[in-house]
């Protein structure tokens, strides 16, 4: 049979390949069955390099200089390509011409980068990555509980930005544990309508769905290359360039600085700084992590989102009621009336510990998947799962096999 019926649904039940080739897509690990293909179910946590950014950057690597600062030809090369990645980043994201894009570590970088920036308060809700609360709770910011439903925790935030005038909300595009969606569009009316501007955490939402800041009245925008199938080291930020330029460079030191007076003060009051995107890039950047990130991108746009979003959807609809199917496994949700949420799906099992779980399906079957708490701790108190769950995640590598392996895995317990 071609598909079955589940809960109503038809859930596709012929194979589903994998979209893309991922590096390491065929590596092999022992486990109680023997040596296994290895079934990688945490692309949430770090995704594995597309195969053509592992060619661009092989090719890269022998031929590449200091940029911004030689005058030599592969110094100039190097700069152009690291110039050039931002443009690819800027075109992944729909960014407005005047935007600035920032190369970073990582989203956590680039939302503590933001953070000295802001001209006022911010706003965020207590369902968030510590990456998008902890940076904000130092700088004062007011958390907002989330409520039952995805339409309370609208009014929940409209009602706090209406009471108290902010600079800025900040939210996530998607959650890290269960991979729900908020209406991004909805959310960039709200913050406009009282005068703040909208900041999105787009660690978990750019490696699945288009995001499109300037459509999507997105202010500025935050990701991490390596949950983008780039390597490890690289991120981005993204965003209008006022509050940017008018803040304290994020680094001091060369790069930054346009001019250093030759008396030096206590305080760097007398030195000059760069506008742009120079101006929080101190140090020697990350070229090849950049050029990476640059190279996903334009993958990722190639691949086309809607292409991405079917091949996900059908891989999450055949997990979702495999889930569903199994008694004891509990899924996590945030909201009841969320009807949308990127390869992401946590859930609990009766009367087994995550850690339990998660090591049954390491050790007995090669499936690697997460488990505990994921840097949300609030946000799994508030499900009252102090003690953590488990989480499956999907991407461009993933194929039907490795869902039915987990499936058939978990039905064991
Ligand atoms: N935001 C979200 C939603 C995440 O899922 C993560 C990482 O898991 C981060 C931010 C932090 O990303 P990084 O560790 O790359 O800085």
């Amino acid at each position: 049979p071609r598909s079955t019926a589940c809960f109503g649904t038809t859930i596709p039940t012929a194979p589903i390949a994998p979209l893309a080739a991922v590096a390491g897509s065929d590596a092999r690990v022992a486990c109680a069955s023997g040596r296994v293909r290895y079934a990688n179910l945490d692309y949430a946590a770090s995704a594995p390099a597309l195969q053509t950014v592992v060619d661009e950057i092989t090719a890269a690597l022998p031929r590449y200089a200091s940029v911004h600062r030689g005058a030599g030809q592969l110094s100039q090369e190097t700069t152009a390509a690291y110039e050039d990645a931002r443009r690819s980043v800027a075109r992944f994201v729909g960014a407005r011409d005047d935007d600035t894009v920032v190369f970073t570590r990582n989203t956590t970088d680039s939302i503590n980068l933001l953070a000295t920036c802001v001209p006022g308060d911010t706003v965020v809700l207590d369902v968030e990555h510590h990456a998008n609360l902890l940076p904000w709770k130092r700088t004062g910011a007011r958390i907002v509980e989330c409520a039952q439903t995805v339409a309370a925790t609208l009014t929940a935030l409209d009602r706090e930005l209406a009471a108290r005038p902010a600079a800025l909300l900040a939210i996530t595009g998607a959650s890290n544990v269960t991979g729900e969606v908020l209406p991004l569009p909805t959310l960039a009316t709200i913050a406009h309508r009282h005068g703040a501007r909208l900041f999105v955490d787009a660690a978990q939402l750019a490696p699945h769905r288009a995001v499109t800041i300037a459509d999507h009245g997105i202010d500025y925008l935050a990701f991490s290359g390596h949950k983008l199938y780039a390597p490890f080291g690289a991120g981005v930020l993204v965003g209008r360039t006022d509050w940017l330029d008018g803040a304290e460079p994020y680094l001091a030191g060369g790069g930054a600085s346009a001019d250093v007076p030759r008396e030096i003060a206590d305080d760097d009051v007398d030195t000059r700084w760069h506008h742009g995107p120079a101006r929080h890039e101190a140090g020697s950047p990350n070229v090849l992590g950049a050029l990476a990130v640059a190279a996903a991108c334009d993958a990722l746009i190639e691949w086309g989102p809607e292409r991405i979003r079917r091949h996900e959807q059908s891989l999450l609809a055949r997990l979702d009621a495999g889930l569903g199917r199994l008694p004891g496994v509990r899924p996590l949700r945030i909201w009841s009336d969320s009807h949308d949420h990127v390869g992401i799906a946590a859930f609990t099992v009766d009367g087994w510990t995550p850690r339990a779980v998660a090591e049954h399906l390491s050790d007995g079957h090669g499936i690697g998947v997460r488990d505990g708490r994921f840097c949300a701790h609030p946000l799994l108190s508030r499900l009252g799962h102090p003690d953590g769950a488990v989480r499956v995640s999907l991407g461009l590598g993933s194929r039907s096999e490795d869902i039915d392996r987990l499936l058939t895995a978990l039905a064991e317990l």
